[in-house]
């Protein structure tokens, strides 16, 4: 196991409500398995936004938030523990691009590139995603992506179909 602390980016996103909770507390249920994880430090979470939904129009907008991670697992270690707290929240398949208790991606891991049949880092909408973006930008206004400034996409500043919560 290595000891090197890489800081990553995951884009969380919740807009169903389920028997364990509200998309609020889905989120919030995930930042706390995330802050408890042993090769997880340095937990930084951006504000909660409102997005209204890509794809389906006929489902409720979206809660999302960005958190800021160091952690020691590998790449594919880091998208096995996503795809964990998306079945702890009992994230069911409904429909592409359709309503889901809880999204988990990995935004970016470090300043690595990463291309494989799982896992596509950069993550690949993170260009066209103002709800990523934007948040991203709130916690690290200074990060560059593949050399870029973040702060120079203009999405970053774009609050389209945003809104903060509370
Ligand atoms: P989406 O997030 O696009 O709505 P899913 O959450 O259902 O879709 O993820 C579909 C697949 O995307 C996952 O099985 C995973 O292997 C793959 N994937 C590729 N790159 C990433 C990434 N950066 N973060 C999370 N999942 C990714
Ligand atoms: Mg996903």
């Amino acid at each position: 196991m290595s000891n090197h602390w890489t800081t990553c980016y995951l884009g969380l996103g919740s807009n169903l409500a389920n028997e364990l909770g509200s998309p609020i507390e889905h989120l919030q249920q995930a930042l706390l398995s995330l802050e408890q994880h042993q090769d997880i430090r340095e937990l930084r979470v951006s504000s909660y936004y409102a997005s209204a939904p890509m794809g389906p129009q006929d489902q409720p907008d979206f809660i999302n938030a960005v958190v800021e991670i160091k952690t020691t697992l590998a790449p594919l270690a880091l998208l096995a523990l996503c795809q964990e707290l998306e079945k702890q929240a009992q994230r069911e398949r409904v429909r592409r691009w359709g309503e889901r208790s809880l999204d988990v991606d990995i935004l970016l891991y470090g300043q690595q590139q990463i291309d494989e049949p799982a896992l596509i880092v950069p993550h690949a909408g993170l260009h066209e995603r103002n709800f990523m973006l934007v948040p991203l930008r709130e916690l690290a206004p200074e990060l560059m992506i593949k050399g870029q400034p973040l702060s120079a996409h203009p999405l970053s500043a774009d609050w389209s179909g945003l809104k903060l919560i509370e």
